[in-house]
């Protein structure tokens, strides 16, 4: 027996982890599980937080073997995002999908429709992808060129008018194989290799951690800063999110309550400058100073994981979104909420340009715990009603999906589909469903 976790700290177990070294491989250990009627559960980097690849019994089949690299061709679905970027960008080329986590898998990305900072310009996974090879269930491994139109019957399922969403299957009138498999998490087939749409690297670049004394002031550019044109990046980190980097990066200006993180193609900070921020922000050019930015951007889910971790507790976050003209609105009621219940035991973060941020409960008791899931709960309903989604970028998994019947209140469109790539709900069993 092998125990397999996630970042969601989902505990899971198999009967047997394999790591098959190619596409052939695969094909023929799919067959063999479907010949004995074995479930079988995928993993990546294992970087998901809602417990996707935390098997219940069955065959856990890694893709840390499949590396192989063709700029121009296909890519592995086992490539880490560290060396997927290192090498596009050797190549004077770049990926735009970036969620923050770059031990995550190609193929993990894939499933999930990962997002990430950069999506307020580029969208999700789901727009750079060309091509998938795939296995099914039954081990037929097929390759599919976006475009391609998914043939079998289905019932069309509105999506939520926010600008992403990785709830439930994309299901628009007359959907492709690749934009369907993209964010299926695993529960329609196996991806084991996918060709990238790749642009040209920008020549310039400039980023900023921009520090606000009122998270009002930080709010209100947000609105104002949607509009400029070429924003690669708008991200917004809570007083309470500083507070807790402060204890790595003591070189926060004091007196900061709100920061934003911004990255725009070019050498121009003008756009930016008529907000009333505070003088000690961070403002640069170089990519050393990007990435370190982009470090300091991704201690922050680290320090929150590990706390919660260290509290004794499993992850308890929002990956909710709704449409961005409801985003005031709706997040004046979320924090007021917030600070009756939580003062000073949450963190709010993330992609406030695509009206997305996640919300961390930070739990010293069982009492908070309690309260913190009620809190979830009550929270969804309310997202809902601004019209928002429950999963806007990590799925749902095991740990959420009890969120998709609150979300769509028939799932039977989603159950077709599933049962025609997979009748007997052998593949990632307990995810979604
Ligand atoms: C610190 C931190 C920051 C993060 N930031 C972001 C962010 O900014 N944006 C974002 O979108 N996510 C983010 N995430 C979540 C996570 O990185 C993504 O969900 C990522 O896409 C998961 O990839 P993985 O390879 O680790 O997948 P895993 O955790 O291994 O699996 C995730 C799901 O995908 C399925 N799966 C994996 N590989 C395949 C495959 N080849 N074929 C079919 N199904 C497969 C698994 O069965 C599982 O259901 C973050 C996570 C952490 C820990």
């Amino acid at each position: 027996m092998v125990e397999i976790d996630d970042a969601s700290g989902l505990k899971g177990w198999a009967d047997e982890l394999i790591s098959p070294a190619s596409v052939e491989d695969f094909a023929r250990i799919l067959k063999e599980a479907a010949a004995s009627q074995t479930k079988v559960t995928i993993s990546g980097g294992g970087t998901g937080v809602t417990g996707g690849r935390c098997a219940e019994g069955g065959l856990l089949l890694s893709t840390s073997k499949l590396t192989q690299f063709n700029l121009d061709g296909m890519i592995g679905a086992g490539v880490p995002l560290t060396d997927l970027h290192a090498r596009t960008r050797a190549a004077g080329l770049l990926y735009p999908p970036d969620p923050t986590e770059w031990t995550a898998s190609l193929g993990g990305t894939i499933a999930t429709n990962a997002s990430g900072s950069r999506s307020f310009r580029f969208g999700s996974t789901r727009r750079w992808l060309e091509a998938l090879t795939v296995a099914f269930i039954d081990g037929t491994v097929r390759t599919f060129h976006q475009g391609e139109l998914y043939p079998h019957p289905y019932t069309p399922v509105t999506p939520p008018k926010t600008t992403k969403n990785t709830a439930g299957y994309y299901l628009p009138p007359g959907v492709s194989w690749v934009d369907l498999i993209a964010g299926s998490e695993g529960t329609l087939v196996v991806v084991l290799e996918a060709k990238l749409k790749l642009i040209p690297l920008p020549k310039e670049v400039v980023a900023g951690v921009v520090f606000f004394t009122k998270a009002e002031e930080a709010l209100n550019t947000v609105e104002r800063w949607r509009s400029i044109p070429a924003l690669n990046m708008l991200e917004y980190i809570d007083a309470n999110s500083l507070e807790l980097l402060q204890l790595r990066y003591p070189e926060i200006p004091a007196g900061s309550r709100a920061a934003l993180l911004i990255e725009r193609d070019g050498s121009d900070v003008d756009p930016f400058l008529e907000a009333d921020f505070m003088d000690e922000s961070w403002f640069a050019a170089s990519t050393a100073d990007r990435d370190r930015f982009r470090k300091f951007r991704h201690t922050l889910p680290e320090l929150v994981n590990e706390r919660v971790r260290l509290n004794g507790f499993k992850k308890m976050g929002t990956d909710f979104a709704v449409p961005v003209a409801e985003f005031p609105r709706y997040w004046a009621q979320c924090v007021s909420t917030l600070e009756e219940l939580f003062p000073s035991k949450y963190t709010a973060y993330g992609h406030i340009g695509d009206a997305h941020v996640h919300v961390n409960i930070l739990p010293e008791t069982e009492d908070d715990e309690r309260r913190g899931q009620q809190w979830l709960r009550d929270e969804a309903r309310r997202v809902l009603a601004h019209g928002g989604t429950l999963s806007a970028e990590h799925g749902l998994g095991r740990r959420k999906k009890w969120m998709l019947p609150l979300q769509y209140s028939d799932l039977t469109p989603f159950l077709q589909v599933k049962s025609q790539f997979d009748p007997e709900g052998r593949l990632n069993h307990g995810v979604l469903f």
